[in-house]
This record gives structure tokens, C-alpha cells and sequence, in this order.
């Protein structure tokens, strides 16, 4: 089951069968997922075992679901904390050590105190020991430069990135519609 989730939610694809987002991985309640296949919206690709039942039917859970209506991808990601340290792979650009999230931080390049702005070009990800180092020092004053120069990614570019973080709990029937980076062959 899903971290802290529903059980039995339906991974949801796009009309071309591709996920709506890898990361965090698109998934609904089973619930929404019901609705949806009664307002005709999606498609039932794979089943659960699992049945419900109201008076008049009885439906499996669909655990694959494909959006009837193509959503198109936004070509700007937003600029949230969690964008940046998927961008920046949740690895600090100052020791270049990989943190969970909550351990991570955002480190304004050129502080705010020297008239740095939060903007994708001056913002990265940083662990709570080097943006304590750095403070409100520029890097030429530090030394320390992001290994690499922060930008702001396409909607494709974070969406290939959240490939290299399958969750935890992956339904069987899911994995014929997910391209993870690092495959589960085994
Ligand atoms: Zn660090």
C-alpha cells in the first residue's frame, strides 16, 4: 500500500498512455477513480480482485486508468520547493550528497541580503550544513558554487527526473505503463 495512502488507487495515465506525473507518481482514491468510470471520463485498463457493490452493480476496482481527454503538460513547472529539489535530484549543489527532503533546503545563490532574487536561476538545492556554511556570503567569497548552474527545467526535464524515484509500493499492473531508470528487472 501507498506510504500514509488510500488502498487500491488507480494509477492514471494520459491518453497516450503515458503517466501524468512520475513524481509524484499520478494515482487516485479508488473512489475518484469509480466516479470517473462512471462519467465515462476514463478508460479501464487492469483490475483489482477487489469488488464493490451498491444495490443495483458490482464492479471491480480498476487499478489502470487512461483519461479519455488528452491533458496537455504544462510547458512551465512551477516553482515550488519541491520542483527544485526534484530539478536538482534532492542532491545538495554544495557537497553533492543526496538528502531525504526534509532534510533539505533551498540556498539562494546570491544571497537576498545582497540582492538575490527567488527565481529558478538563483535558487538550489542545499542540506542544512552547507547553507548554514555559505550564509549570506556570495560564492566567490565562500568558494562554494552550485555544481551546476541553476535554471529552470522544462515540465519534460523534471518528469524524466522523477523517473529516478520509483515510489516504495508499485501495483503489479502498473508496471507495464512505467519506464523507471532504474528498471525493475528483478
Ligand atoms: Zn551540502
Amino acid at each position: 500500500m501507498p506510504d500514509g495512502g488510500q488502498p487500491f488507487p488507480a494509477l492514471v495515465l494520459n491518453a497516450d498512455f503515458r503517466p501524468l506525473s512520475y513524481f509524484p507518481l499520478s494515482l487516485w482514491a479508488w473512489q475518484d477513480a469509480v466516479r470517473a468510470v462512471f462519467l465515462d471520463r476514463v478508460a479501464v485498463l487492469n483490475e483489482y480482485e477487489v469488488e464493490v457493490h451498491s444495490p443495483s452493480i458490482t464492479m471491480r476496482l480498476p487499478s489502470v486508468i487512461a483519461l479519455k481527454d488528452y491533458i496537455p503538460t504544462a510547458r512551465r513547472p512551477a516553482f515550488t520547493r519541491f520542483n527544485v529539489f526534484l530539478r536538482d535530484a534532492f542532491t545538495c549543489q554544495y557537497c553533492n550528497l543526496r538528502h531525504p527532503a526534509p532534510d533539505l533546503t533551498f540556498d539562494h545563490v546570491v544571497p537576498r541580503s545582497r540582492g538575490g532574487y527567488t527565481v529558478w536561476e538563483n535558487v538550489v538545492t542545499a542540506c542544512g550544513t552547507c547553507n548554514l556554511r555559505k550564509g549570506s556570503r556570495l560564492p566567490r567569497e565562500c568558494r562554494m558554487y552550485p555544481r551546476e548552474m541553476p535554471r529552470r527545467p522544462t515540465t519534460w526535464e523534471l518528469q524524466e527526473r522523477g523517473r529516478a524515484f520509483p515510489p516504495n509500493y508499485l501495483h503489479e499492473s502498473w508496471r507495464d505503463y512505467l519506464y523507471w531508470d532504474s528498471e525493475l528487472e528483478s
